[in-house]
C-alpha cells in the first residue's frame, strides 16, 4: 500500500500562467456579469420572472394580513399593509423594465445578448457537470483508500476521533463570531421583510420539529420513504445515483475498515481502490485544464440570471448590513483558520492558500463543497503535500460535515431575522442557536442553499417564524458563494493540521507496502 499522493507522476507545481488565467477568469466573469449581465437578462425574459414573483409576493402579503386581521392582530396587519405601497412601487420599476425588454425584441435587438447568455450558461453548465461526475467515484475510492491505508483500525478511530473534534470546534467559533457579530452590529434594525418570498422548502418545513429535522437528516424523511436518502440509505446504488455523498462515506468507511481486517485476502481489492482513485484524480487534472473558461461561465451566467450589477445593487441594498455582518464573519473565521493552521505547524498560511487558491475560485463560482471536493482534493494532495491517506479520509467527509461557512450564515441569519421582526433573542435563546446552527450546518448538504433547508431548525428551535427565512432569499445565492469557500477552506486546513499531527503516528502503525 503506498501512503503517498495518488498524484505523484503529475507534476506538483499550480504553474503560475494557471493561477493567472483563473484570476483572469473570475474578473472577466464579474465584469461580463455585471456590465452586460442586464442586457443578457432583458433578452430572457428576466423582468417578467422578477415580476412574476413579486407578484406572488404580494399575494402572499395579502393573505397574511386578511389572516392577521380575522386573528384580530392589527398592528401585525397594519404593518404588512404599509410595505404594500413599497411593492408597487418595485412592481412598476419591474413593468418599465419589462416594457424596455419588449422594446428591445421588437427592434430585434435580443439575438446576441440571448445567444451569449446561452453560450455562457452552457460553458458553465458543462464544467459544473464534469466535475459532478467525478464527485460519487472520488468519495467513495478516496474514503476507502483513506481508511485502509490507515492500516490499523484503532489509528483510524484516533484520526476519526481528531477530525470530529476539529470540526466540532471550528464549527463551533464560526457560530460564536457570527453571533457576536450579529448581537453588535444589529444588521436587522436596517432591513424589514417587505421583500421576503415564502417559497415552498420553507413552507412545507415550517411544521418540523428540531427532534424531526435532526432524524430526518440521520434516516431521511419518513414520508415518502425514499430508499436512497438519509446516512443509512436502503439501496446504495440508488444513494450514488441521488448524490447522496453522506450515505456513500459512512458506507465507504465501513467497507474500508471492513477490508482492512481480511489481510492478504483483502489487498486486491485495496489495489483495485488505489488504482481508481488515483485514475480519479487524474481526471480532476484534466478538467481543470478547462476550468477557466468554466469558471468564467458560472460567474457571468450566474450574475446575469440576476439582471446584472445594477439589479444586483438593488437587492443588496436592501440587505446591506446582514450582508457585511456574514461577509465580515467569514474573513475573520478565515483569519483565524490560517492562526489555528500556523499555530499548530509552523508552515506559512498564505502558501498554504495561495496552493488553495483552485479550489477557492471554484467553491467561489460553484456554491457547493461537493462539486468542489475533486478540485480540493487535488490542492490539498497535490500542491500542498497532505497523504493521502489523512487527506482522503478528513477532505470528503469534511465536505459534508463540516461548515464553518454555512455555521457562521445560519446564525447571523436567525438573529438577523429576529431583528428584521422586532423580536430580541435573550442569552439562553441565544446559546438554542448556537447548538442548533451548528447541528444546521453538520446536516446541510454540499450543494447550493443548502443551508437555507437547515436553517428551518435554528428558527423553530427558538421560535422564530420559518417565513423568515423569506427575507434573506434574494441575495443568497451570492452569500452562498463566500460561504461555501470558508466550508470547504475549514476542511483543507483540517487535513493541513491532523496530516502533521497524525503523520507520523500513522506511519508507524501501515501496513508495509505489498
Ligand atoms: N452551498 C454550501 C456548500 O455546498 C452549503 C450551504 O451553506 O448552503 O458548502
Amino acid at each position: 500500500m503506498t501512503a503517498t499522493s495518488p498524484l505523484e507522476s503529475i507534476p506538483p507545481k499550480a504553474s503560475h500562467l494557471g493561477i493567472y488565467l483563473l484570476l483572469g477568469a473570475i474578473v472577466l466573469g464579474v465584469l461580463v456579469g455585471a456590465f452586460f449581465g442586464k442586457r443578457m437578462w432583458l433578452a430572457s425574459g428576466g423582468p417578467t420572472a422578477a415580476l412574476e414573483k413579486l407578484a406572488e409576493i404580494r399575494k402572499q402579503k395579502e393573505a397574511q394580513i386578511q389572516k392577521d386581521g380575522q386573528e384580530d392582530k392589527q398592528t401585525e396587519a397594519e404593518r404588512l399593509q404599509a410595505q404594500l405601497p413599497k411593492i408597487d412601487a418595485e412592481m412598476d420599476r419591474l413593468m418599465g423594465l419589462a416594457k424596455e425588454a419588449d422594446a428591445l425584441e421588437k427592434a430585434k435587438a435580443n439575438g446576441f445578448p440571448r445567444a451569449a447568455f446561452k453560450l455562457i450558461t452552457f460553458a458553465g453548465d458543462l464544467f459544473l457537470r464534469s466535475l459532478k461526475l467525478l464527485v460519487i467515484p472520488l468519495v467513495v475510492t478516496s474514503m476507502i483508500c483513506g481508511v485502509t491505508s490507515l492500516g490499523d483500525i484503532r489509528k483510524a478511530g484516533r484520526l476519526g476521533t481528531w477530525t470530529m473534534i476539529y470540526f466540532l470546534a471550528t464549527t463551533l467559533l464560526a457560530v460564536a463570531i457570527g453571533l457576536v457579530l450579529c448581537v453588535t452590529i444589529r444588521p436587522g434594525t436596517y432591513a424589514d421583510d417587505t421583500f421576503a418570498h415564502v417559497t415552498k422548502t420553507t413552507a412545507a418545513k415550517a411544521d418540523d420539529s428540531i427532534l424531526e429535522t435532526m432524524l430526518e437528516v440521520v434516516r431521511g424523511p419518513e414520508k415518502p420513504n425514499n430508499p436512497a436518502e438519509g446516512m443509512i440509505p436502503e439501496n446504495i446504488f440508488r444513494a450514488a445515483a441521488e448524490m447522496n455523498v453522506m450515505g456513500l462515506i459512512i458506507f465507504a468507511l465501513v467497507f474500508g475498515a471492513a477490508l482492512t481486517t481480511l489481510g492478504e485476502k483483502g489487498k486486491p481489492a485495496i489495489r483495485f481502490f488505489e488504482a481508481a482513485n488515483e485514475a480519479i484524480m487524474k481526471m480532476v487534472h484534466l478538467i481543470m485544464l478547462f476550468a477557466p473558461v468554466g469558471i468564467f461561465g458560472l460567474l457571468a451566467a450566474n450574475i446575469a440570471k440576476r439582471g446584472g450589477g445594477s439589479e444586483f445593487q438593488v437587492e443588496l441594498a436592501r440587505l446591506a448590513w446582514y450582508a457585511a455582518a456574514v461577509l465580515i464573519g467569514l474573513v475573520i473565521q478565515t483569519a483565524l483558520l490560517m492562526l489555528l493552521y500556523w499555530l499548530f505547524t509552523r508552515k506559512s498560511p498564505f502558501t498554504f492558500t495561495a496552493n488553495m487558491m483552485k479550489a477557492i475560485v471554484t467553491a467561489a463560482s460553484t456554491s457547493s463543497s461537493s462539486a468542489t471536493l475533486p478540485v480540493t482534493m487535488e490542492c490539498v494532495e497535490v500542491n500542498n503535500k497532505i497523504s493521502n491517506r489523512v487527506a482522503g479520509f478528513v477532505v470528503p467527509l469534511g465536505a459534508t460535515v463540516n461548515m464553518n461557512g454555512t455555521a457562521l450564515y445560519e446564525a447571523v441569519a436567525a438573529v438577523f431575522i429576529a431583528q428584521t421582526l422586532g423580536i430580541e433573542l435573550s442569552l439562553p435563546q441565544l446559546i438554542v442557536v448556537m447548538l442548533t446552527a451548528t447541528l444546521a450546518a453538520i446536516g446541510a448538504a454540499g450543494i447550493p442553499e443548502a443551508g437555507l433547508v437547515t436553517m428551518t431548525m435554528v428558527l423553530t428551535a427558538v421560535g422564530l417564524p420559518v417565513e423568515g427565512i423569506g427575507t434573506i432569499l434574494a441575495i443568497d445565492w451570492f452569500l452562498d458563494r463566500a460561504r461555501t469557500t470558508v466550508n470547504i477552506y475549514g476542511d483543507a486546513i483540517g487535513a493541513g493540521i491532523l496530516d502533521l499531527h497524525l503523520k507520523e503516528e500513522v506511519t508507524d502503525s501501515a501496513p508495509t507496502p505489498a
